[in-house]
Parts: C-alpha cells; structure tokens; sequence
C-alpha cells in the first residue's frame, strides 16, 4: 500500500498525521509526508522525511492499449479519463498526476481561451491548495492580492489569520485556466482537445468512452468535469437537484473613454460594481 499524507500549516495538523504515518508504517504500508519545511524536525523525531509540498510525485503507472472489442483495433487506455479541461478538470487531472495515476484529459475546446472573463480571482483556501502542491507562486506572480473575504455584502479582513496567505487574490478565470494548464502539461497529463465525449458504455472493469472523432478510449474511470450541463452527468443518470434561481446576474466587459469611480454600488435596483479586467 502507498499512502501519501499532506499537510499545510499548523502543528495541530502535522501532528496527528504523523501519529498516522507511523501507525501505516508500522502496518507495512510506504508512506510519504509532505508539509511546510517548518515541520522537518518534528518528522525527523519519528523517522519520517519530510517531502517538499508539491516536488514530489508518486511514479506513473503504465499507459496501455487494447483491442477495440468487434472490431480488432486499438484503442489508447488510460487509469482515469476527464471529461472536460476547464478549472475542475485541470485540477483534478494535476492532483491525480501528482498520485501517480495515469489520467488523461478530453476538451472540446482547441485552446484555454474563454470568450469572457468569468471567476474573478481565488480564496485563500484554493492559494493553500495550490501553494500545497507547489504552484501558489505562479498565481501569485500573475495576479493582485486583496482582502476580499466576505459574508452578506459584509466585508471580512482575514489579514491576522493563521495562514501564509490571509487573503485573496484578482486574477480572472482565463489566466488560472492558462497557469493550470501549463502545470498539467509539465506533469505531462495528455489532452485530447477538439474533441467532445459523446457517450459512455460502462463494463464490470472500466468504461468506454466514445469521442466525437468517432474514436474511443477505455478507462476505469470517467469523471465528468464538462461543466453545469455534464453530458457525463446525464448519462450516469445523476440528478443535478436544487431550486430555481432567485437573483440574477449580469456581467459586460466593456472599453471606456475615461476611468470611472470603481467598487461597489448599492442602489434601490439593486447592487452593481465596477472594476478593471486586468490590474
Ligand atoms: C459569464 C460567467 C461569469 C462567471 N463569473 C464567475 C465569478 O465571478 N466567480 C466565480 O467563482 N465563478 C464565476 N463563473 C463560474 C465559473 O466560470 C465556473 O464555476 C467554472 O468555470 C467551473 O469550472 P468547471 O471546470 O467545473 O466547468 P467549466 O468551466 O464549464 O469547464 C467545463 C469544460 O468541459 C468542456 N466540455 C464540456 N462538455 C464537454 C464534452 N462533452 N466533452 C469534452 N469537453 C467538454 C468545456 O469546453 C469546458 O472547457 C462564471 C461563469 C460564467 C459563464
């Protein structure tokens, strides 16, 4: 069995699971921990190398293929195959690449590029994340920290929280996707792009998935990643239950002769805010 343990931040977190990869160990199981270089000599007490946060990866298991059944030809396998390469897909596919498991990834769309700005930035819990799996920086170098954490309009300043990063960061949505992109491709995560999922056949060992190429792949297991409206979703028969919308909201990017006043606005129509695509 290989495990791998992973920490951020606290002695209260790092503690625990050492306690836990000692127990592993003890049960014959090969275990890693990674966390903040602060912790090297607590782990060191129980024998334990520390790992740097995100260098470290387990090694790759072996691509394959096999015969198409009826038809004798090839068709490419993978451990884990997304459907969909946008934020959820690029994720995924990094943190499975890290774990050793051979994943693949099939996008529709011929690049990262997306016509409009959409997410506006990230939390601090996503830049411990990312910092975790040693790519904070990269986010980080390309975008505008700010104090942006809030409840019912009501601002929170989290600058005194105990964390590396107390505090959010603008950057939007084609940019993370572009950054993520990049690392999923040093992890050397194949991406089918041009090319949709067009339906699934589960088996007893895995599921085969079919391309709009009229291609396949064989996988043994397909996660649906391909957004609110998941063809994979559908197919699986999943529901996707909750309530109508009660609020509504609208977004335009436009070009300006002069700089207005930026923030947020409340009216007796509502509120509305005004800010740069790019700071
Ligand atoms: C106009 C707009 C504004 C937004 N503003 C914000 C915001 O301010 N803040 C915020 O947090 N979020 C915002 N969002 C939401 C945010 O964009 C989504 O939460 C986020 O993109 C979801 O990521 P995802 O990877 O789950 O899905 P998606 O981004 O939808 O990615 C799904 C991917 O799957 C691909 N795909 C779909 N079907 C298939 C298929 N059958 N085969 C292969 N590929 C497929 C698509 O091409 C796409 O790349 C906004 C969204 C929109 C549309």
């Amino acid at each position: 069995m290989r495990v791998s343990l992973s920490t951020y931040g606290s002695r209260g977190d790092v503690e625990p699971i050492a306690g836990l990869a000692v127990q592993l160990r003890a049960l014959g199981a090969e275990v890693r921990v990674c966390a903040p270089p602060d912790f090297a000599e607590l782990l060191a007490r129980v024998g334990l190398p520390l790992v740097p946060i995100g260098v470290w990866r387990w090694p790759r298991q072996r691509r394959t293929e096999t015969a198409c059944p009826g038809t004798g030809s090839r068709m490419a396998e993978h451990m884990v195959v997304l459907a969909g390469g946008g934020p959820t897909g690029l994720m995924l596919a990094g943190e499975l690449a890290l774990a050793g498991v051979d994943v693949a990834i099939v996008e529709r769309r011929a690049s990262q590029d997306l016509p409009g700005s959409r997410a506006g930035g990230l939390h601090s819990r996503t830049i411990e994340v990312l910092d975790q799996r040693g790519v904070a920086d990269r986010f980080l170098s390309e975008g505008q920290v700010a104090q942006v954490a809030g409840f019912a309009g009501t601002p929170l300043d989290i600058s005194d929280f105990p964390t590396r990063h107390p505090y959010g960061l603008a950057l939007v949505q084609n940019h993370i996707e572009r950054i993520l992109a990049g690392w999923v491709d040093e992890l050397s995560v194949p991406i089918y792009r041009e090319r949709e999922v067009t339906g699934l056949a589960q088996h007893d060992a895995g599921v085969v998935v079919e391309l709009s190429d009229g291609t396949s792949l064989r996988a043994q297991y397909l996660v649906g990643c391909d957004g609110g409206r998941s063809l994979v979703r559908k197919a699986a028969g999943i529901e996707f239950p909750g309530w109508d919308p009660t609020t509504s909201s609208l977004i335009a990017e436009v070009e300006m002769t002069e700089e207005p006043e930026l923030g947020i606005r409340r009216t007796p129509s509502g509120m509305h805010a005004l800010g740069k695509v790019e700071y």
